[in-house]
């Protein structure tokens, strides 16, 4: 018992970096709850409490509807640099020192109103707030929304997300993704964007494998040059793609515990993370939209340990994969690994005694 202890602690202090995470998905539910009411915009709860109820999906469906809502509290600059900043004090909280941070420009520009200049100045002016009073870094992944209501609607959309994305590209944009609904939605339709953006310099990181299967996974590698897998949880269903990202090297951005919550898998147990291990693939661990799941990135990594059984050492190789498979170049990530190295070394001293 006392052992458990000590590494649940060791695991809240290790330090680590996140790879898939969403800032419209990470407003903590007090602040969505101020913003809703200085913006005069009506919530279907009215406190802390009943938006945690309220963020019970019933399917992936339900879940981007609220999604869509909670985006639709945001309206000034300062709106978004407060949610970025918190995002930071959070990142400190529990010693994340690196974030890649997924935000989906087109929902704020085209279903909200919001110029490219009000967002992004607030995302911005809260990175940079973050970076100075907690020492965390981020980087920002513009994904493009697969949904849209015509064919038109869907280019215009994409269009706009890869041109931002481009355009920020100094100003810490490192990578175009796509998100949302997969259903019905098979990557090979956005190559076009994912070919300009790569051409520019932008990495590629699509979700894929997640609520459809390893044809997906399938599409984003042969058609967006994905990089890095967002999900691709079900990839397992397909012995020659496991075999092909292990081969390859593709890392898999694992969020266990967000699979849970929207279903995908009923019960932990039947997650395939630990197949995925023992198959060589490589994947990192990250909490997707951590309070509208009601979990953190600590009770992801938390379950490594248990319900998952990994050792320690295993543990502290998947949480540096977070660092090794980031988009930052790579002497930043030499550097990155060995002071994790060295604080990993003395923590497990101190607080496991191993
Ligand atoms: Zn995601």
């Amino acid at each position: 018992m006392e052992r458990a202890q000590a590494i649940e602690r060791y695991l809240q202090a290790v330090p680590k970096a996140e790879l898939h995470v969403h800032l419209e998905g990470s407003i903590l539910p007090a602040t969505l709850l101020k913003l809703a009411q200085h913006n005069g915009i009506s919530l279907p709860v009215s406190t802390v409490e009943e938006a945690r109820r309220w963020f019970q999906y019933r399917d992936f469906a339900h879940f981007i509807e609220i999604y869509f809502l909670i985006s639709g509290c945001l309206k000034t600059e300062e709106d978004y640099e407060l949610i970025t900043y918190e995002f930071g004090a959070e990142m400190a909280r529990q010693n994340v020192r690196y974030a890649e941070v997924t935000f989906s420009p087109s929902t704020h520009f085209f279903n909200m109103g919001i110029k490219h200049d009000v967002y992004f100045t607030g995302l911005n002016k809260g990175r940079e707030r973050a970076r100075t009073e907690f020492g965390v870094e981020m980087r920002w992944v513009f994904d493009i929304v697969r949904n849209a209501s015509s064919q038109q609607e869907l280019h215009r959309k994409a269009d706009y997300t890869t041109s931002v994305a481009i355009e920020s590209m100094q100003e810490g944009v490192i990578a175009l993704g796509l998100g949302g609904a997969e259903v019905g939605s098979p990557p090979e339709q956005f190559a076009p964007w994912f070919e300009k953006a790569l051409a520019a310099g932008l990495h590629s990181t699509p979700h894929a494998g997640e609520t459809v299967g390893p044809e997906s996974v399938w599409g984003a590698l042969r058609t967006l040059g994905a990089e890095r897998i967002g999900h691709g949880v079900r990839s397992i269903e397909d012995p020659s793609l496991v075999k092909h990202l292990a081969q390859e090297g593709i890392p898999l951005e694992l969020c266990p515990l967000s699979n849970i919550c929207l279903g995908v898998y009923k019960h932990i147990a039947e997650h395939p993370l630990p197949r995925l291990y023992a198959a060589g693939v490589p994947l990192s661990v990250n909490s997707d939209d951590p309070p509208l799941f009601n979990v953190t990135l600590n009770d992801n990594v938390q379950a490594l340990y248990e319900p998952f059984h990994f050792d320690l050492d295993t543990i502290d190789e998947i949480l540096l994969n977070g660092v090794r498979h980031s988009f930052l170049p790579q002497e930043r990530k030499a550097q990155m690994e060995m002071a994790f190295r060295t604080e990993m070394q003395k923590l497990r001293q101190e607080l496991v005694g191993s």
